[in-house]
């Protein structure tokens, strides 16, 4: 019934369709494998995109040739880039997007993608021979066989879902847990852990009254994700609106604590720190009186709404009672309650950086099985394993990227280098260079690599390079041209800047912080006509490149510095035990991990200065 496929990818949510048109688009034959067809890239949170550092990561997988990017364009109902009044590296992308046609997008995305197959069921096991993946086994008895198995099980995996006391199985409301899997795992000698994580409510939007809220307008002029041009802007844009809890919404919650989950101990797995339901923040924040409140529209042709903050596991009827005390909330009627939801992951100290397992060749794990959250964390790791499983079974080199190339590096870096405890989510802190993975040239970093490998197609390649171009030759015209005093003195003081005393270049006047690229037009009439020649990001990415020159130079330096140590490759076979100089912790570390490079060696916690020394000087170099 089935052929034997490159690489098969179990589970379709935002890593699984990553995945899986990733590997396709490079060639593989692909059967895409998920429980239900009717759920295929589902939002089970926020109907939301990007935001601080997940943002960038959209930017970094579209400029890579993956998909999320356009489909939160074409799906999107409102767009802000967040940051803004803070320097570049800090400006964020983020879409509330319609959570039906994101779906459905992806949906249509993937079965126009030539090479990728669909089958709906669930994959109760897989099948392994002489350490190296097989193909899998789904609950009817199928064994399907393929080179490569790719799995992205989310919050699937023995996943028990909590509603005050009552407790029931379940990947997601209404879908039903993935069995199996983790118990062939475990004998296989993987480690699984447990984590949890929740969400809020849903109301009726018809119900509440937004006059006693505020509104959250999106941008004047919104911009979009993907860097090819084939979604417009939004010309109409959805609102947000906000309102707080108060003391009276606090009381009521608290009066339902003894039958929540969180603190009756029922909940075993660790939650994200810093998405906490509202019983956790008014637990541990007991000073503030009151927590904000995202009201977030579902989609364009529904009344549904997203209560962003109360992300609660209480009783439903403890839920309701305090939401109807949230103002505007008065009237609320609710769709569907929040709940809490616990399920197995893996420590990805188990994985190697392209995310394939150490233990069993050709498998991959992509996704919250990994032990993050996030739909962006989830996408861009999919992203990777697809990549990987096919150039694995096409016998071509991995395909990794380093933590100066992108947040899709510092992500993966600290994941297998680091593991987790806890929901590992994406911060701008997270990165050592942060200046360098700005949102607005991720496609300057990773176009290219993503062409190489066959995924990003000429298009981008050449909307990439007339950028570049454009910009450069920008740049270096400013850095020719001079203005004279008598030319741009009164233009200057009406700016409220100072004056010049000399012939002085653009790219001089350009570094004060008081003057943007835009303003050049107000200080000389000449560079109306001239600037216009230039579209908006190649003006932005020229300004961006004058104003931070001396701090990206100082990071590039230090990155330089780094890769010394980062293209030191170690022999995957070495054989750390026999070095009776290190300490216990690091060879056991070293052994565990296996790190590929030097680089990754002193990334380790638990590897010390004094261990590198010593590894450096066994390695030779
Ligand atoms: P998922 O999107 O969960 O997709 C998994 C897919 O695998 C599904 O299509 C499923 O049907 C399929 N599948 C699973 N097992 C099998 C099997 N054995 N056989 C076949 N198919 C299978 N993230 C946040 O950032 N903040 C939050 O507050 C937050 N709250 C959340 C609350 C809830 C209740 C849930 C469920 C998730 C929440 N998330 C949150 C997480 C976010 O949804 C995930 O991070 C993201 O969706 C993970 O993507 P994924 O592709 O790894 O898995």
């Amino acid at each position: 019934m089935f052929q034997k496929y490159d690489v098969i990818v179990v589970g379709a949510g935002h890593a699984g369709c990553e995945a899986a048109h990733a590997a396709a688009k490079m060639g593989s034959k692909v059967l895409l494998c998920t429980m239900n067809m009717n759920t295929i890239a589902q939002m089970s949170c926020n109907p939301a995109m990007g935001g601080v550092a997940k943002g960038q990561i959209v930017r970094e997988i579209d400029a890579l040739g993956g998909m999320s990017g356009i489909i939160s364009d074409r799906s999107m109902i409102q767009f802000r880039m967040l940051n803004r009044s803070k320097g570049p590296a800090m400006w964020s992308p983020r879409t509330q997007n319609d959570r039906m046609r994101f779906a459905e997008e992806w949906r249509m995305a993937l079965e126009q993608t030539p090479n990728v197959d669909f089958w709906q069921e669930m994959v109760t096991g897989i099948l392994v021979k002489d350490g190296k993946v097989r193909g899998v086994r789904t609950g009817i008895g199928i064994e399907i066989e393929s080179e490569a198995v790719v799995l992205t099980n989310g919050t699937f995996l023995n996943g028990i879902i909590h509603i005050g006391e009552k407790q029931f199985g379940g990947g997601r409301t209404g879908e039903a847990a993935a069995k199996g899997i983790t118990e062939q795992l475990v004998q296989l000698g993987f480690e699984a852990g447990r984590m949890k994580t929740g969400t809020p409510p849903r109301v009726d939007g018809r119900s509440l009254d937004y006059s006693k809220m505020e509104e959250q307008l999106g941008d004047e002029n919104p911009e979009k994700f993907s860097y090819l041009d084939i979604t417009q802007p939004l010309q109409n844009q959805k609102s947000c609106w906000i309102t707080y809890t108060n003391k009276e919404v606090h009381q009521t919650l608290e009066t339902g604590f003894d039958r929540s989950p969180m603190f009756n101990g029922r909940i075993q797995g660790l939650g994200p720190r810093y998405c906490p339901s509202i019983e956790d923040k008014i637990n541990r924040f007991a000073e503030r009186e009151r927590h904000q409140i995202f009201v977030e529209p579902e989609g364009w042709n529904t009344v549904e709404i997203y209560v962003n903050g109360f992300s609660t596991s209480l009783p439903e009827d403890v839920q309701y009672k305090a939401l109807r005390q949230i103002p505007g909330f008065e009237n609320a009627k609710m769709f569907r309650p929040g709940y809490a939801i616990e399920y197995d992951f893996f420590p990805p100290t188990q994985l190697h950086l392209t995310l394939e397992t150490q233990l069993v060749e050709n498998l991959y794990f992509a996704g919250q099985i990994n032990g993050t959250t996030g739909y962006e964390e989830a996408a861009s790791q999919g992203l990777i394993a697809g990549i990987n499983a096919s150039l694995k079974v096409q016998e071509k080199d991995p395909f990794l990227l380093q933590r100066s190339d992108a947040y899709i590096g510092v992500l993966i870096d600290d994941l297998i280098n680091k593991g987790t405890e806890e929901p590992y989510r994406m911060f701008t802190s997270r990165a050592e260079f942060r200046l360098l993975l700005r949102q607005d040239n991720a496609d300057l970093r990773l176009t290219e690599k993503g062409y190489q490998i066959g995924l990003a197609e000429e298009e981008r390649m050449q909307a990439m390079q007339d950028k570049k171009s454009k910009t450069a030759h920008l740049i270096n015209d400013l850095k020719q041209k001079k203005w004279t005093p008598e030319e741009i003195n009164p233009s200057l003081e009406a700016l409220g800047t100072a004056t010049i005393q000399e012939k002085t270049t653009i790219e001089k006047l350009l570094k004060r912080p008081q003057i943007g690229i835009q303003d050049l037009k107000a200080i000389h009439s000449e560079f109306d006509q001239y600037l216009s020649k230039y579209s908006k990001e190649v003006l932005e990415q020229a300004e961006i490149q004058i104003k931070y020159e001396s701090y990206l130079e100082k990071e590039q330096q230090m990155v330089q510095k780094l890769s010394n140590m980062e293209n030191f490759r170690i022999p995957h076979k070495f054989d750390y035990l026999a070095i009776t100089a290190l300490s216990a912790e690091g060879r056991q570390k070293l052994n565990k991990i296996r790190p590929e490079t030097l680089g990754q060696a002193s990334r380790i916690s638990g590897v010390s200065p004094a261990d590198l020394s010593i590894l450096t000087v066994y390695l030779g170099k």
